[in-house]
């Protein structure tokens, strides 16, 4: 079937949990079936990436899922935000302030999401942290063990992040991507902006050998059928969320398909649908 954005881009806002699951040795899920962050897991510490909308219903949910993956939020010393909307950084003043958690994101979009929620006039919009550690297009972030690899993908927002991660799968090495953004933003030139990031991230991709997916909304990967197939998984059955190289490219063809019908629409504001 082909994705609706028009139609699903209320969901976002779901506050309808779903369990959490490790989708790789090192990387778990935890979310509601609109929007979810992700955890990334060192020796030395965790990587919290993305902070989901804020209010106390998501900091509880983010907290009870990690414990119920058996993980401390104590241990999480890095807070990365993809891109400057209050559904990916909303708890982010939690996780910083109660476990003492180092944010990280890019520069340009930290200002413009100050200025976004401003704008906004949305009591449950906000953003009410301090940003001073900024990644941008190759930076590489590092906690112990772990890295994520950093790239400058803007078009969804002005200065949105994507990332690569080096995932473990049963043992076996893979390259996972997040592409940070989703849809398509409502004015002409910054759809251009985004499939031109999009033609660079998939280079990056080709580059790094990605052969598999995770995402901040599930909405747009089948993420949420996939972690179900992930709590229940048969060791001898392939893990869903590693789809081949070739795979990942055709799947990134989503996000061209989604910025070229909004073109065709005459450009869409979806934070308002
Ligand atoms: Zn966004
Ligand atoms: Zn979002």
């Amino acid at each position: 079937m082909k994705f609706d954005l028009m139609g699903t881009a209320h969901l976002t806002r779901s506050r309808v949990a779903v369990p959490p699951v490790k989708i790789f040795d090192n990387m778990a899920i935890i979310g509601t079936e609109g929007t979810n962050c992700i955890i990334i897991e060192s020796d030395e510490g965790l990587i919290l990436l993305d902070a989901m909308w804020p209010g106390e219903f998501f900091e509880n949910l983010i907290e009870d899922g990690m414990r119920q993956l058996g993980y401390d939020p104590a241990d999480i010393k890095i807070l990365l935000i993809s891109h400057g909307h209050p559904d990916h950084s909303g708890c982010g003043r939690h996780f910083v302030e109660k476990y003492g958690a180092v944010p990280y994101m890019s520069k340009v979009d930290y200002l413009f999401e100050k200025e976004f929620c401003e704008k906004a006039n949305n009591p449950e919009w906000y953003f009410d942290f301090e940003v001073d550690h900024f990644l941008d297009e190759g930076d590489v972030l590092e906690l112990g063990n772990a890295k994520v690899y950093c790239f400058s993908t803007p078009g969804h927002t002005p200065g949105g992040l994507s990332f690569i991660v080096p995932v473990y799968d049963q043992g076996r090495p893979h390259m996972a991507a997040l592409w940070g953004g989703s849809a398509p933003p409502p004015a002409l030139e910054a759809n251009y902006q985004y499939l031109d990031s999009l033609g660079h991230f998939v280079e990056m991709c080709r580059k790094y050998h990605v052969d598999a997916d995770f995402m901040n909304h599930p909405i747009l990967n089948n993420g949420v059928e996939r972690m179900a197939v992930m709590r229940n998984r048969l060791d001898q059955v392939a893990n869903p969320f590693v789809i081949g190289e070739e795979g990942y490219v055709r799947f990134t063809g989503l996000y061209r398909q989604l910025a070229e019908d909004n073109i065709a629409a005459g450009c869409i504001d979806y934070t308002k649908g």
